[in-house]
């Protein structure tokens, strides 16, 4: 039987294993189907403390993995089917196995969010993508035009990064003013690659009929006017989900999906503690994500010492 198992492997999984491990308690860390979480997606972090010229997204988490494991944390790459609570030790179907828990941290971040549009679906990954990083150095979009959808970081972050691929990218948002952080919206408008569309949204992805992108429609949904903008990419950037749909009617959750902490990190649920973006639809930074994975191992410390008392 596990003492603790750790489901997610951002920011708040790894530095809650980091801490479960220093606290001898051997943490079982599982990764789920994006080892890293979604960080590994980004370019440079610019905003995380320690590093004044910023450091690639994807090495902040291999450096946080190794110090994890280091102090004895089992990193798996495997993924949790179901939970049952019910009964003590926890069980959890893990890759069609079951894994017995005496306490339980649910770190298991967010998803990109979707438009929700037919076609869409049809051209994800013919066109349509939600990750820059991963895919905007395809040679599908080196010198075309692009289109990143959305008013926020990962938006001002997305489109300034595939300026240095595409010939020009527009930056589609639905309402007139972005909600970036002041920085990162300066530096985005500032750049005379990037060209703001303002007001207005995606209504469908054109051309399925021809199985790849080739253009966006969209309205402005001031003049209620349509027009198409000819892209060979759209990177969607317009927030994110929680990864929370096994703890449904299980775990207390709000009406979007994020878990509610009681009292710390937690739940209503003894033993099984949460933290990071799937219970973090406010601050959701990588340093914040952080300070709830070390506050989560503490409380589950504690727990199992009052449990062994
Ligand atoms: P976000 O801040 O929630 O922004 C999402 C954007 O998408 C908003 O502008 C929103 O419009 C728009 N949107 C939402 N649903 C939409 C829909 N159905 N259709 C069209 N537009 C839609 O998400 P984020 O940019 O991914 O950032 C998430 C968190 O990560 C934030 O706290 C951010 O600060 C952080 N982050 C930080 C960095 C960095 O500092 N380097 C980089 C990336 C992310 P409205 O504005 O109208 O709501």
């Amino acid at each position: 039987m596990e003492k603790v198992v750790i489901i997610g492997t951002g920011c708040a999984g790894l530095t809650a294993a980091l801490y479960t491990a220093r606290a001898n308690l051997n943490p079982l860390v599982l990764t789920g189907t994006m080892p890293g979480g979604l960080l590994t997606t980004t370019s440079i972090v610019e905003n995380f403390p320690g590093f004044p010229e910023g450091i690639d997204g994807y090495e902040l988490m291999t450096r946080m993995q190794k110090q994890a494991e280091r102090f004895g944390a089992r990193v798996k790459f495997a993924t949790v089917e179901s939970v049952d609570f019910s009964k003590k030790p926890y069980v959890l179907n893990v890759d069609g196995e079951n894994v017995e828990t005496e306490t339980l941290i649910i770190a298991s971040g967010a998803g990109h969010r979707h438009l929700g549009l037919d076609s869409e679906v049809k051209l994800e990954k013919k066109g349509v993508t939600y990750c820059a990083t991963c895919d905007g150095a395809l040679p599908m979009f080196r010198n075309q035009p692009l289109v990143v959808v959305g008013g926020g970081d990962s938006a001002c972050e997305e489109a300034t990064y595939l300026t240095r691929f595409g010939s020009i990218v527009y930056l589609i948002h639905r309402r007139d003013s972005l909600r970036a952080s002041k920085i990162m919206a300066e530096r985005t408008l500032a750049n005379p690659k990037i060209k703001p569309i303002w007001d207005s949204v995606v209504t469908e992805v054109l051309d399925v009929a021809q199985d790849k992108v080739t253009g966006v429609r969209v309205k402005n949904i001031k003049t209620c006017e349509e027009q198409v903008i000819s892209c060979a990419g759209l990177f969607i950037a317009i927030g994110h989900v929680p990864n929370t749909q096994i703890f449904a009617g299980k775990i207390d959750m709000d009406e979007n999906g994020y878990v509610i902490p009681k009292r710390g990190t937690e739940t209503n649920v003894p033993g099984v503690f949460v933290a990071g973006d799937c219970s973090d639809h406010v601050y959701r930074q990588a340093i914040t994500a952080a300070g709830m994975g070390c506050a989560a191992a503490i409380d589950a410390e504690r727990y199992l010492s009052g449990i062994s008392q």
